[in-house]
């Protein structure tokens, strides 16, 4: 963490919580977020329960994240969702080319590049999820296929774009597992990106973007990992889903 970037910490509640049980969790967290100055806090509950939790989140510091878009912004495309419908809605934020979007809908670099520009079309955050997996950690391939991530994503976007970037580097093999990388483990990715971002962007931009870590983060490894130079923050799954856990990463921002 540096003194420049405010961390951001966001709960993917992924396919989980009904519209009654996502209003109540978002209530526990408005009640703490006032008292969280070091650092900003959201949510990204499921689509159905949106409308519902903005209207729970109204003037208050939680940040709203979707955790999906479609690429068009309207139109012929049966069951998606458009970002700027996401924007009507109430969400600022919006994940982007989550590792089970890849894995389990066959997302690719260049449908996530699609997303990452619909966002920032809207207006909104793009959260851009990178990360190996675990045969490629092993077989000594992370940075390159971190990097292709990152580039693939970004492609065609100038610096003043790139700058509004949020991105979450989750190595797969950490993801639901209780596996955490080392701070060690993390921090190297997270220098690594940051030097790609500085070379093609430059210091400035690279310096200024918001870099978390997401995979098993939990009360008693976020310290460690926010202690590191390149970490700002986290993309937490399973530790969001209750009040209690996630309380226990965020009281860190106190
Ligand atoms: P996890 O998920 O915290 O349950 O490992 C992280 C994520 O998928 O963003």
């Amino acid at each position: 963490m540096s003194d420049i970037r405010k961390p951001i910490v966001v709960g993917n509640w992924k396919l989980n919580k009904t519209v009654d049980e996502a209003v109540d969790l978002a209530t526990e967290i408005r009640n703490i977020a006032g008292s969280l100055h070091k650092g900003e806090v959201g949510v990204a509950p499921p689509y159905t329960a949106l409308a519902a939790v903005a209207e729970r989140l109204a003037d208050s510091n939680v940040i709203l994240a979707a955790q999906d878009c479609y690429h068009e912004d309207h139109g012929a495309f049966t069951g998606e969702v458009s970002a700027p419908m996401l924007g009507d809605v109430g969400c600022t934020h919006v994940i982007v080319g989550h590792s089970e979007r890849r894995q389990f809908f066959g997302e690719e670099d260049g449908l996530v590049n699609k997303k990452v520009k619909a966002v920032l079309r809207a207006s909104l955050t793009p959260i851009l999820c990178i990360g190996e997996l675990l045969t490629e950690r092993e077989g000594g391939n992370t940075f390159n296929v971190v990097e292709r991530q990152l580039f693939g994503a970004l492609d065609g976007l100038d610096e003043e774009l790139v700058s509004r970037i949020v991105v979450a580097y989750e190595p797969v093999w950490a993801i639901g597992t209780g596996v955490v990388a080392t701070t060690v483990q993390a921090q190297e990715v997270h220098g690594f990106l940051r030097g790609k971002l500085t070379e093609r962007y430059g210091e400035p931009v690279a310096h200024a973007m918001r870099i978390q870590y997401g995979g098993s983060v939990k009360g008693n490894n976020f310290e460690g990992l926010m202690a590191q130079p390149d970490i700002d923050g986290g993309l937490v799954g399973g530790a969001s889903l209750k009040a209690e856990s996630f309380i226990d990463i965020i009281k860190h921002f106190r």
